[in-house]
């Protein structure tokens, strides 16, 4: 039998309705309009598309959305203002600068200098702090929507065994501690991991998160396991420009009792969890209880 197709476009479609009659009930009852600022500097077209898709989203739930384009060559100073005017400004609830930024700025420098409760994108280093100690923070929104993915799934998750394949800080840690929260018995493997099929065969929660075309094959997952796939890789095939994941899905999806396909699995998450996150953020900012189900 073949696995379960984790829709993910459907499950994001679901997310946002809620994201959605949540706003409208703050509006409604409260005069509140959770506010999303993103800024992009420069013309990275792919950072371009990006954008344009959060500013559509963030106005279809019903919230405020701020745009904020710079030349590729704002000064660090002229950036670093604008952040400190949109952390005042009390109709903005999350403030995401898109990433990559041009190579003269200091990402890290500039992340850390939005006001951590409305850290949208979870990357300031008060939230990783929060998230490694269990404590509540804001999510980076990709892993949560993994989570998210597997909780609808599995509905417990603890005494899983999860492999998460991938230790980058904005997917493969953080997924790995929200993992750990759930009570997941979590390993994490990366390129100097030894004999990684045999690795991620005891996996009954595979996430791959690598940035390699299809590279996590059918032999290495385990019968029956869940298997997540963030990956997003523009391949040619067949003369073709085509889009896979970090697993193959055909020999994976033979074996697995569950699988994300790319494209439409975790992808329409990440949008949706941003929307969710500047949710959460909006009702922490305003003393509200949190929209429930779409936090970690
Ligand atoms: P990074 O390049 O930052 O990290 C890749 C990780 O994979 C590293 O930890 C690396 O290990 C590990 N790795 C590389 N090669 C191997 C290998 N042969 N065996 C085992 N581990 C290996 O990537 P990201 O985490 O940023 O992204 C991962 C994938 O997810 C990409 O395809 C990206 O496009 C996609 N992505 C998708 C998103 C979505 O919305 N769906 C959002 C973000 C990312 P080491 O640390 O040892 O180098």
């Amino acid at each position: 039998m073949g696995a379960k197709v984790i829709d993910g476009k459907a499950f994001a479609a679901d997310v946002r309705a809620r994201v959605a009659a949540h706003v409208a009930r703050l509006k409604e009852e409260q005069g509140i309009v959770p506010g999303l600022a993103v800024v992009l500097v420069g013309e990275d077209p792919a950072s371009q598309v990006y954008v344009r898709n959060k500013h559509a989203s963030t106005i279809e739930v019903g919230m405020a959305s701020f745009e904020h384009r710079l030349s590729a060559e704002t000064g660090e100073a002229e950036l670093l203002a604008l952040i400190d005017k949109l952390n005042a400004d009390p109709a903005v609830h999350g403030i995401l600068v898109q990433l990559p930024l041009p190579g003269h700025l200091n990402s890290e420098l500039v992340i850390n200098r939005i006001d951590p409760a409305k850290d949208v994108d979870g990357f300031h280093i008060s939230n990783v702090g929060l998230l490694g100690t269990g404590q509540k923070s804001m999510v980076p929104c990709t892993p949560l929507g993994c989570l998210m993915m597997l909780r609808d799934h599995h509905g417990k998750l603890a005494g899983l065994n999860a492999v998460v394949v991938g230790r980058s800080n904005i997917v493969g840690k953080p997924m790995a501690q929200l993992l750990l929260g759930d009570s997941c018995t979590v390993t994490i493997a990366h390129s100097r991991t030894k004999d990684l099929a045999e690795v991620c065969k005891r996996a009954d929660i595979l996430v791959a998160a690598v940035g390699r075309p299809e590279m996590i094959t059918g032999e290495m997952v385990k019968p029956g396991a869940t298997v997540i796939d963030v990956g997003i890789n523009r391949i040619e095939r067949d003369g073709k420009a085509k889009l896979v994941g970090d697993v193959h899905y055909d020999s994976a999806a033979a074996v697995a009792g569950a699988i994300t396909p790319v494209p439409g699995g975790v992808g329409p998450m990440t949008i949706a969890c941003l929307l969710a996150n500047t949710l959460t953020a909006c009702c922490r900012a305003n003393g509200l209880p949190e929209p429930e189900g779409l936090t970690a």
